[in-house]
């Protein structure tokens, strides 16, 4: 996927990890190859954008602690149940992602977001003054 390519750092690796959850979620049901199910593809992209907006940018604390609900309520949803579902089953084919999503969880909630620190915003500035 190319829009992989525009998130960055805490960011990227953060999407990589949804993206093995969603892997496992949608081979579990059955869905077919994940490439081609639309219902699973229209949820990753879905998670990148918000990722890409995310106000905190690399500060983003775990969803389940943002004080900023970003995703409209049935995105929410189909997030909950993929993390119920697939993250226990992460522990062994991705191992560090597994690890390293249980560590982020434990951070502390964060203030308000600050402002322009999205990746979105910062890719958009770095565009800016390329051109
Ligand atoms: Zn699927």
């Amino acid at each position: 996927m190319a829009t992989q390519e525009l998130l960055q750092g805490k960011l990227l690796r953060e999407f990589q990890t949804i993206q093995a959850m969603v892997e496992i979620y949608c081979r579990a049901h059955k869905h077919g190859d994940m490439s081609d199910c639309q219902a699973c593809q229209e949820f990753l992209q879905y998670a990148h954008t918000r990722l890409d907006r995310c106000p905190y940018g690399q500060e983003k604390p775990t969803c389940n602690k943002c004080p900023v609900h970003c995703y409209k309520p049935h995105m929410k949803e189909k997030a909950r149940e993929i993390m119920i579902f697939a993250g226990p089953k992460m522990l062994l084919p991705h191992p560090i992602m597994a690890i390293r999503h249980l560590l982020s969880g434990r951070g502390d909630i964060p203030g308000k977001p600050p402002l322009h620190q999205s990746n979105r915003h910062l890719r958009k500035q770095q565009e800016a003054k390329t051109e």
